[in-house]
């Protein structure tokens, strides 16, 4: 591996290895240092696998901006690239008349961030589309999707490598330096080595922070908080009644126990929302009992037995439980000061549908500096 690189980005996720095409594309050379033995093991492969719309997050926000761009560049990427995706839309459920206010509300904010094709349906509309489900009335968003997010990640590092970029596996980022010059960053595994770098992108997820305060000379005081989101899933046995996916109005951290859909059709429910101390991804099987009762809220036809437990993934929070939702947070050397260093904080969701936009914006500020 050469020790004298133009750029280095730390993590394969499918944010890290989105910025490395991105920045491979604009003719840098690049590699990826991934501490794990294959691309895509953490969050990446963790998620709903969702294309979302860009509904829910504030008007001017980083998610709301990068969301609506990213799907778009998404679409016509799958479409380019042959990364399998369907275009299934989505509906969002109101059970009770006092929160079709609610979806009001939520089709005004989307209409802010530049997404208008949001139609409010009735009880009898909705009956139509989804025979088995329960509703007062729906909002239907026809641009969410679903994507085969390994695909995606494959395509992504294909394209990165075409224009020679270099991915290294096992190859875990263990502290560096900040230099004059650039970068020096340690990389532990079988062979130990230290590497410079002119260019340094933190995609390290849920260990950004920690990758972050590891490198001396970086103004501690610019490292946010680090909150872990645990998101459960449970998956359904037998074919699922519905061919869109069904979520209920959004509670205060997540987007409540919604269902959607594979590629091959198969359904789960979740994430739900369980605030832990330290990575651990097992499903706890006493959560089933919330998300039968979550579930049968707006599908009464699902039977005892029918949920097993299925993965998590954990979401990388900037605040905490008691704190409004945070906005993803992507900083440059206007913002800390550090020549050569891009930290990518916060990427929890919609940070798949959100990848190439926030990839092109991690290109723009190592190529204009
Ligand atoms: C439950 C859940 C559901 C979600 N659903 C959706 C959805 O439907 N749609 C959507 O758009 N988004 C969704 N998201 C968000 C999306 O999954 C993430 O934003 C995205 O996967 C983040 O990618 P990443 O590359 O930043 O992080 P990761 O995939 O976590 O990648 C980080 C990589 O860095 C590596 N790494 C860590 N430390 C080091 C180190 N020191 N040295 C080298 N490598 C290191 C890790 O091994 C890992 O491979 C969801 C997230 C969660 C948690």
């Amino acid at each position: 591996m050469a020790e004298n690189v133009d750029c280095v980005v730390i993590g394969a996720g499918v944010v890290g290895l989105a910025c490395a095409r991105s920045l491979a594309l604009a003719g840098r050379e690049v590699i990826v240092l991934e501490a794990a033995g294959a691309i895509g093991t953490e969050t990446s492969s963790r998620n709903s696998e969702v294309i979302h719309a860009g509904i829910y997050y504030p008007p001017g926000s980083v998610k709301a901006a990068s969301c609506v761009n990213g799907k778009e560049l998404l679409y016509r990427y799958c479409e380019a690239r042959g990364v399998a995706h369907r275009r299934c839309g989505k509906l969002i459920v109101a059970t009770a008349q006092q929160q079709v206010a609610t979806l009001h509300r939520i089709q005004e904010q989307a209409a802010s961030n530049g997404v208008r094709d949001l139609r409010l349906l009735t009880a009898a509309e909705t009956k139509l589309m989804e025979p088995a489900l329960r509703c007062v009335a729906a909002l239907h968003s026809p641009s969410t999707g679903i994507i085969d997010s390994h695909g995606l990640m494959l395509a992504y590092q294909g394209e990165a490598e075409d224009h020679g970029a270099m991915l290294a596996l096992q190859s875990p980022v263990t502290g560096g330096e900040i230099g004059v010059e650039g970068i020096a960053l340690d990389v532990g595994g079988a062979e130990p080595m230290r590497i410079f770098a002119r260019w340094v992108v933190n995609s390290a997820g849920l260990m950004a922070q920690r990758v972050a305060a590891a490198l001396r000379g970086f103004p501690q005081g610019k490292v946010p908080p680090c909150h872990y989101a645990k998101g459960n899933y449970y998956t359904l046995a037998g074919r699922s009644p519905f061919t869109r996916l069904i979520y209920p109005v959004p509670e205060a951290a997540g987007l409540g126990v919604h269902l959607t859909l594979d590629l091959g059709g198969q359904a789960r429910f979740g994430p739900d929302v369980e605030w832990i101390a330290k990575i651990d991804y097992d499903v706890d099987l006493r959560r089933a009992d919330g998300f039968y009762r979550a579930i049968r809220d707006y599908w009464p036809g699902l039977k005892d037995g029918q949920l097993a437990p299925g993965y998590a993934g954990i979401r990388p929070k900037l605040g905490g439980s008691d704190q409004a939702a945070s906005d993803f947070l992507i900083q440059g050397p206007e913002d800390h000061g550090v020549a050569g260093l891009i930290n990518l904080f916060g990427i929890e969701s919609p940070g798949l549908t959100a990848s190439l936009a926030l990839a092109e914006h991690v290109a723009q500020i190592a190529c204009s500096n």
